[in-house]
C-alpha cells in the first residue's frame, strides 16, 4: 500500500513537471512570436547597420540580412521579389524630399526625379549621385532588363528602362517596400 502511494505520489510530480515544461515551451515561442511582430510593424526597425550618412560598402551574410529587416524588405532587397503593383506607399505619392534604401539607408533618389506612372511602381528618371544605385544584367522570366541594387549594400531596388520621360529617358522602376522617404525640413521663414 506504502509502495502503490508512493508511486502514485512520484506520478503526479511527474506530471506536474511536464506541465510546467510545456507551460514553458509555450511562452517562448510566444514570445518569439511578438518580437517578430515587432520587428515587422516599426518603420524602422532595429538594424544596427542602418546610417542615411554612412557611404561605405555593407556586406553583411544572408543570416544578419534576415535578422535586421522584417520579411517583406527582406524577401525583395535579399531575394529579388517584386511587390504586387499599386500595393506599396510611393508609387502615387508627391512628399519633397529624399528616399533612402529601406535595408541601409543609403540616399538613392530625389522626390524632383520622380514622375507620374500608370504602372503602379514609384518611379525616377535618374538616382541622386552616379553611384548611388548599381546595375546588374538580369536574364529572369525569360526577359533581358537591367536590375538596379543599392550602391551600399547590393539590396535589390527594382529594375530601370529606357522609356522614361527627359532629360534621361530612364525609368527607374523601384519597389515602394525597398525606400524610406525622407521628408525636407521646412527652410525658416526670414524675417521681414
Ligand atoms: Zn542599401
Amino acid at each position: 500500500m506504502k509502495f502503490i502511494s508512493h508511486l502514485a505520489r512520484t506520478v503526479f510530480f511527474v506530471q506536474v513537471f511536464m506541465v510546467t515544461l510545456s507551460a514553458c515551451n509555450g511562452a517562448q515561442s510566444k514570445t518569439v512570436t511578438q518580437n517578430s511582430k515587432v520587428m515587422t510593424d516599426k518603420q524602422h526597425p532595429a538594424n544596427p547597420y542602418y546610417s542615411r550618412t554612412d557611404t561605405t560598402s555593407l556586406t553583411l551574410s544572408d543570416a544578419v540580412w534576415k535578422e535586421v529587416l522584417s520579411p517583406e524588405l527582406y524577401e525583395v532587397a535579399r531575394h529579388g521579389s517584386t511587390e504586387q503593383a499599386f500595393s506599396g506607399k510611393y508609387w502615387d505619392y508627391e512628399g519633397r524630399g529624399s528616399y533612402h534604401c529601406a535595408a541601409c539607408g543609403n540616399r538613392l533618389f530625389r522626390s524632383d526625379a520622380k514622375f507620374v506612372t500608370t504602372c503602379g511602381w514609384p518611379s525616377f528618371f535618374e538616382a541622386v549621385r552616379p553611384n548611388s544605385v548599381l546595375y546588374r544584367k538580369d536574364s529572369s522570366f525569360g526577359m533581358e532588363r537591367t536590375e538596379v541594387v543599392c550602391g551600399r549594400c547590393k539590396a535589390h531596388l527594382g529594375h530601370v528602362f529606357d522609356d522614361g520621360p527627359p532629360p534621361t529617358g530612364k525609368r527607374f522602376c523601384m519597389n515602394s517596400i525597398a525606400l524610406e522617404f525622407d521628408q525636407d525640413k521646412a527652410s525658416p521663414k526670414k524675417r521681414p
